[in-house]
Formats: structure tokens, sequence, C-alpha cells
């Protein structure tokens, strides 16, 4: 993958590299960041070493400020989460925060119309996008109307939203949403890996239906969650998070912590073992070939790119490869304001695959964060491609972007309007986000059992997580006290 321009590299090393380390953490996406952050604070004395095989840090974070924009080319946004924030306030963040209007409606682009999506039960009376029998058939649901679920078979995103809500709200509401989240096929990917805690939902209840076992869930959470942090920033719900120059201020932040525990293009080649059961790492850098021999090594990189580091020590690894990661390009265009249909003022819009409209759906950007566009302009980030358009590798950087372009100007723009927009950026992800499809279990469980026989190889990144924002810190999170008790028994030993 290119080198991202606009990407700031971290503190370059000052000091000798050391041969041995506790805690060896390979990639400084955000699963690799959050884990080093959280072991350098919580136990200082584990030695450790953050290795990126790029020359910044970030992973798919790529965030830029030129020309009077701030654009993201990876993910756009978080879910606030107190574990989010409470990184964030620990990075020296705080004032940095910005969070967009929880009031900022998420519409859905059908048959030549917006829809914006209930923002809570006040808004379903006035609610349009589904027919009558659409509706009727999602109450039943709702009610705990439902279907036993399918014995002894994985069941699709599809299948599962289908047998609890009905057909329609399948198209209308969940196929773009999931566009929105994986760019993936609602049809492959499994419901029980893909959305877990929705998953989950159905156990709950009396009915087995979803929308009972929310209400229980938040009667649930109300009761589990602790005191608010009064350090902590306030939130509303629905509310979506960023920093002031974007996400990518987050793993830069914990680089300049971490200062010359960071090693930058330095490519993990292979694995091997020591005698005494510690890991000897190869690497590829600039300086030439490294070694260092570690107690513990945490891989967060892909899920390719671990099987080929991990594969001849543990050669069932290999199983992770059938993971899919779709093609997806993400376009970032800006438009003057007099040019749009009505003035701008929501989240984006999704698109529903039925509708014929090759892009999956457009953030506002300039809406959400405003002051990321100059006076006058809207700034506008669209996804296209992902596992259901194959065939985007094959389009130029010049085809995607005037493709992108014309969908925006059927949906968002006046009529007739030829304006040319303002190509802000423009980035090919050939490798995007990997797909939680049937099977994904099975996959894991092969994986699981190649490391098992190795004992403080530490597995994650966002094919193990799961690929929200958040998933990935909290994966950080949760693994920095095991590499710490790990380390420790094997001092002692
Ligand atoms: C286009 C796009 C849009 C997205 N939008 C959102 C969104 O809006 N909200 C959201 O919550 N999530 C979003 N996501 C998902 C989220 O961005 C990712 O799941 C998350 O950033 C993954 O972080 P990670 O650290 O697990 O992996 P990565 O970011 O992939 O980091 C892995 C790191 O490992 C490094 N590496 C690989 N091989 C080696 C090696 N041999 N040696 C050393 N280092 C190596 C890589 O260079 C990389 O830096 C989006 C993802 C993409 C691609």
């Amino acid at each position: 993958m290119a080198v991202a321009e606009g990407a700031t590299p971290a503190p370059a090393a000052a000091s000798a590299t050391p041969s041995e380390v506790d805690a060896l953490v390979i990639g400084s996406g955000i699963s690799g960041s959050s884990l080093a952050f959280t072991l350098s604070q919580a136990s200082p004395a584990t030695s450790l070493l953050l290795t990126e095989a790029r020359p910044v840090v970030g992973g798919n974070v790529i965030s830029r400020n030129e020309r009077g924009y701030t654009w993201e080319e990876g993910p756009n946004t978080f879910q606030p989460a107190p574990h989010i924030i409470r990184m964030a306030v620990d990075l020296g963040l705080r004032d940095d925060i910005v969070l967009a209007d929880h009031t900022l409606p998420r519409f859905v682009y059908w048959d030549q119309r917006l829809f914006a999506l209930p923002l809570s039960p006040n808004d379903i009376p006035t609610f349009r996008l589904l027919s009558l029998p659409g509706a009727i058939r999602a109450g039943l649901g709702a009610a705990g109307f439902v279907m036993p679920p399918p014995k002894g078979r994985e069941e699709s995103i599809k299948d599962f939203i289908t047998r609890h809500l009905g057909a329609e709200v399948f198209q209308k509401m969940i196929d773009p949403f999931v566009s929105g989240v994986y760019a993936g096929d609602p049809s492959k990917l499994s419901m029980s890996a893909a959305f877990k805690k929705i998953y989950a939902l159905q156990e709950l209840g009396m009915t087995q239906g979803i929308v009972e076992g929310a209400i229980i869930r938040i009667q649930q959470k109300k009761k589990e969650a602790p005191p608010p942090d009064p350090e902590l920033p306030t939130w509303k719900g629905g509310a979506l998070g960023s920093f002031r120059k974007g996400l990518g201020m987050l793993p830069q932040a914990v680089a300049e912590r971490l200062g010359d525990r960071v090693k930058l293009s330095w490519k993990l080649v292979s694995l091997g073992k020591e005698s005494d059961g510690r890991y000897r790492a190869t690497y590829e850098t600039p300086e030439g070939t490294k070694t260092v021999i570690a107690r513990s090594v945490a891989i967060t990189a892909p899920a390719n790119a671990t099987a080929g580091i991990l594969g001849d020590l543990a050669p069932g690894i290999k199983a992770i490869e059938e993971i899919n990661y779709p093609t997806v390009w993400s376009i970032t265009l800006a438009y003057p304001k007099n040019e749009f249909r009505e003035p701008l003022s929501g989240f984006g819009n999704l698109i529903p695959r039925s509708m014929g409209i090759r892009t999956l759906g457009t953030i506002w950007s300039s809406c959400l964060f405003p002051g990321r566009a100059p006076e006058g302009m809207e700034l506008l980030l669209s996804y296209i491609g992902g596992a259901q358009d194959a065939a985007i590798k094959e389009l130029t950087e010049d085809e995607v972007v005037a493709t992108v372009d014309a969908d925006i100007k059927k949906i968002l723009m006046k009529d007739g309007s030829e304006v040319k927009p303002v190509v802000v950026g423009a980035r090919k992800w050939d490798r995007a986000i990997p797909q939680y499809n049937i099977g994904y279990w099975d996959i894991m469980g092969k994986a699981e059992e190649a490391v098992k026989e190795h004992p403080g190889i530490f597995l994650g990144g966002n094919y193990t997580s799961g690929v929200a924002f958040g998933d990935c810190v909290q994966w950080g999170i949760d693994t920095a006290p095991k590499v710490a008790e790990y380390v420790a028994a094997q001092a002692a030993v």
C-alpha cells in the first residue's frame, strides 16, 4: 500500500534497539497502538517494542489536513464509549475530542428520495420508508412473533433479519447498513460473528425477539454501568466521535508517548522459537535485518500477513488466509453548498444495493464536524466497492471518482447540476475490511488451535476483535493484562 502522504511519521528511533524485550507488538494500527499504550501505562516494568512495517503509524487510520480540508481516507468516526474516551484523555487528547451532534439523522436513499431513519421511538409514527405490510411484519417480529432459529446451520445476516423483522426491513434498512459497516454481502456474513451483540439479544427475552432482547439489555446495562467518570467529557447516545485533526491523532499520540519504543519500517518476516521458549522475531528494516528476542508477541497484522509470519511455526494458522478482504475505494469530494437540492443536515446517506447505485454510502463529513471544509463548501466521503462489487478492482481512479460524482449528483444535487467537484482525496484499499462470513468460527477455531501450542503469542487485529474502531481499542485494553501476566509468570520461572 502506498505511504500516506498526509500522515505524520512517528518520532524517529533515538536510542539503540534492545535485542531482548518482554513484549513485542506487531502493527501500529488501532489494535497494536491501544495494546502498547495500555501495557506501557499499566505495566511499566514490562519492556516493550511496537513495530510497524510502514513508515507511519496508524494502520488503516489515515487522517489528512490540507488546502483547508480535514478528511479521512480509512475509518471516518468512532462510536464514543468510555474506554475510547478514557484512552484519549490519558493520551492528553481531551481538548482534541470532537463529537458530532447526536440528533443528526441518517438517511436511506430509496426510490429517488431520502428517508431519515428514526432516532427514537417517537419518530416511528412519521417514518414512511416501510410499506404498510412491511411495517406490520416488522411490528409482529418486534412483538416477538418470530420463527425459531434453524437447527445446525449458521444464519446469515439476511436470513436472521428476515426471520425477525421481515424482508422489507432487511432490504431497505439492514442491507445498506451492512454495506456501511462491512462493505459486505449480508447473504454471506454470519450474524453470530459479524453482529455478535445483536445476535445474542434473541436469547434474553421470553419471545426470542430481538426488540424485547434489546429492551432487556438496555435495562441490564443501566444496572451494570459504573457511575460516570467525572474526569471524562460526556456525550449523548447516537453521537459520533473523532479528533480535531482526525482519528490519526490517537495512534500518533501513542507513538509520541512510546518514543523510541516504536520502530517504523520494520517488517516482521518470520517468527521462530528459542530453546528457552522465547520467540525470535526477524525483521527487514532500512538498516538491514534485525532480530529481537521476545517473551511474548502480539500480532495485529491483517490475516494474510499474520499467516505469513506464523506459517512456519504454527502451520494451522494458514486457515485465516480464507478470510476475505474485499476492495473498497474511499473518495472524498467537495461541492459548493449552493449546488445542493436542500441544505445538508445529517450524518449521511446509505444506499440499498437494490437501488442500482454503485456507491455504497456517503458521509456528510462537513455536517458531522463543522470546520472540515472551507467556507461555502460541503465535504463528502463516499465508499464504493466491497464484497458485492468485485469488478471495482478493474476501475481507474478517474473512473471511480466519476462514478461517485454521478451518484452524488443523482441523490443530493440540484437537477441538471454540472458542477465539477474538488477531488480532495481518493484511496484504493485493495484489502479493506475482513468479512466475518459463514464459516468464520471454524476458521478462528483452527487458528486458536494452531497458536495454543505457542504460549505467549497473542492474535489480535480487526479480524479477531470485531472491525469497529472501538472493538480494536477494547482488544488492546483487554489483552494488555494478559500479556503482562504471561510475562511476569515467565520471568518468575
Ligand atoms: C475504508 C475503511 C473504512 C472504515 N470505516 C470505519 C469507521 O468509520 N468506523 C469504524 O469504527 N471502523 C471503520 N473501519 C474499520 C477500522 O478502521 C479497522 O477495523 C481498524 O482500523 C483496524 O485496526 P487494526 O489495528 O486491527 O488493523 P490495521 O489498521 O490493519 O493495522 C495493522 C498494522 O499492521 C501492520 N503490519 C502488517 N504486516 C506487518 C508486518 N509483517 N510487520 C509489522 N507490521 C505489519 C500494517 O502495516 C498495519 O499498520 C474502516 C476500515 C476501512 C478500511
